[in-house]
C-alpha cells in the first residue's frame, strides 16, 4: 500500500513515512517532504493557517496530533506515520472516512432495514390470514436464511416457522433502533483486527469505523461503495445485539460460497444474512455480486 493522491505520491520520503520506515517527526531533515505535509494539513482544513516552511516544529506536530484526535488514531506525540499520512491521503483525494462517513451512510442503511421490516411484517400478516405471499420475500428468506415456506425434500433449506419470522424481525428492529440513535454507538478508531479492517464491533458496541472505511482507495484498503458500506453498517449493528454473531461457523460473508450452504439455524445469527436480506428486499432481487465488506462486491 502507498500514498495515492497525486498531490504527494511522487515524494519518496513520504512514501517511506506512510510505511513507518521511518515516520516523520520534529527535526525531520527532508524539508521538501515536510512542506508537502504542511500543505496537506492546510488544504484538508486541519490547520489552514499552518506555516508552510519545511520546518517540522511544534506547530506541525500539533496539527498532526489534531488528525490523530479527530479520527481517534494511535497517539504518538505528533509523528506523521502510516495512520496520519494515510488519513490525509484520503482527505486529499476528496474522500471521507471512518465514523464521519458512516453517519452519512445511515439513511441508505435505514431505507434497507425499513424495507426488510415492512416486507416481513406484511409476510407475517399474509401468512396468518392465508393471503398470497410476496415472491420477493419468499425468495429472500430462502436465499439468505435457508428458510422455505413449504417442507423441502432436498438441500440445506428447512421449513420456516413463526418463531423464525419473529426472531428476524426482532433483530431488524434492534438494528433500526441503533441506526435511528447512533450517538455513542459509532466511533472512529483503529480496529483491533488491524488497519485493513474497515469496521468491527463487539457485543453491545460501540462500532469502530477505521480509516479503511472510506469512499476512495487508500493506503489501508480499496474503496467500499455506498451499498456495501450500508451493508457493513447493518452487519456491524447485528454484532452489537447478537452474542452468537461472531462465531466462526456463523460469521460467513455473503460473498463466500459457504454462505449459500449455511444452515438456517446458524444463518439466523449471521450478520451478513441480515445485511444481504435487506439489500435483496430493497432491490427486489439478490444483488450479483452481493454487497458487503469483502470482494467482489465491496466496490458497489
Ligand atoms: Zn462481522
Amino acid at each position: 500500500m502507498a500514498l495515492l493522491s497525486s498531490f504527494w505520491s511522487a515524494n519518496q520520503r513520504l512514501q517511506k513515512a506512510v510505511k513507518n520506515s521511518p515516520g516523520m517527526h520534529a527535526f525531520e531533515p527532508d524539508h521538501a517532504a515536510v512542506k508537502l505535509l504542511q500543505q496537506a494539513l492546510a488544504d484538508t482544513g486541519i490547520l489552514p493557517s499552518i506555516k508552510v516552511d519545511g520546518i517540522y516544529g511544534q506547530q506541525t506536530a500539533g496539527a498532526v496530533s489534531a488528525v490523530e484526535a479527530r479520527f481517534n488514531l494511535g497517539r504518538d506525540g505528533g509523528v506523521a506515520g502510516q495512520q496520519v499520512l494515510g488519513v490525509l491521503d484520503i482527505l486529499l483525494q476528496g474522500g471521507r472516512l471512518a465514523a464521519e462517513l458512516a453517519v452519512l451512510d445511515l439513511p441508505l442503511a435505514r431505507t434497507k432495514v425499513g424495507a426488510a421490516t415492512a416486507a416481513l411484517t406484511s409476510f407475517a400478516k399474509s401468512r396468518a390470514s392465508g393471503a398470497a405471499l410476496s415472491s420477493v420475500t419468499v425468495a429472500a428468506l430462502r436465499v439468505h436464511f435457508r428458510l422455505s415456506i413449504a417442507a423441502p425434500t432436498i438441500g440445506i433449506t428447512r421449513q420456516l416457522t413463526d418463531a423464525d419470522v419473529t426472531l428476524i424481525l426482532g433483530t431488524f428492529n434492534q438494528v433500526n433502533g441503533l441506526l435511528l440513535a447512533p450517538a455513542n454507538r459509532m466511533r472512529s478508531g483503529v480496529p483491533v483486527n488491524g488497519l485493513a479492517t474497515p469496521a468491527e464491533s463487539p457485543l453491545n458496541g460501540p462500532i469502530t469505523f477505521g480509516p479503511g472505511y472510506s469512499d476512495v482507495d487508500s493506503h489501508f484498503t480499496t474503496r467500499t461503495g455506498n451499498n456495501s458500506r450500508a451493508a457493513m453498517v447493518m452487519h456491524e449493528s447485528v454484532h452489537v445485539f447478537d452474542a452468537q454473531s461472531g462465531a466462526v461457523n456463523i460469521h460467513i460473508a455473503e460473498s463466500s460460497p459457504a454462505y449459500d450452504l449455511q444452515s438456517a439455524d446458524l444463518s439466523l445469527h449471521n450478520p451478513s444474512s441480515y445485511a444481504a436480506f435487506a439489500a435483496h428486499i430493497a432491490l427486489g432481487r439478490d444483488p450479483n455480486p452481493r454487497f458487503g465488506g469483502a470482494p467482489p462486491g465491496d466496490a458497489l
